[in-house]
């Protein structure tokens, strides 16, 4: 499992070390994807990395491998819930009036139901 000092100090965080539960969808040894406690859609999964990233604001900063990584990992969660055929989002939020709530790097993937645009 996780070394407890790749998780940030966030509820996600708490999620990667298993101190708080989730139902865990897809993991590997760098990130795990879980489902969002209050869904947007009938799938909706967060994929977020192990270590503690905060967002995409530190994208700079952040191994460009692991975040390539946690787009793979969007997919394979996608296929697993059974939208490729009919579609699928990934959302990132970065900052507070964008909507971003977890300061957790966290990529939404969304599908399901039809998904309008532009998102608001
Ligand atoms: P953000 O608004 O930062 O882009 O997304 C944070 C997401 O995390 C929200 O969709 C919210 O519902 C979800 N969330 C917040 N706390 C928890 C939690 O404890 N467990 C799970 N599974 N999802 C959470």
């Amino acid at each position: 499992m996780s070394d407890p000092q790749q998780s940030s100090d966030t509820v996600f965080g708490a999620i990667v070390r298993g101190e708080i539960p989730a139902e865990i969808v897809y993991e590997d040894d760098d990130c795990i994807a879980f489902r969002d406690l209050n869904p947007q859609a009938p799938v909706h999964v967060l994929v977020i990395p192990r270590i503690a990233v905060s967002g995409l604001q530190e994208a700079d900063q952040a191994d460009p491998a692991l975040l390539g990584h946690l787009m793979q990992a969007a997919q394979t969660v996608a296929r697993q819930e059974g939208l490729d055929a009919s579609g699928w989002r990934v959302v990132v939020n970065v900052g507070e009036a964008a909507g971003q709530t977890v300061p957790h790097l966290h990529l939404h993937v969304l599908g399901g139901r039809a998904l309008t645009w532009p998102p608001g």
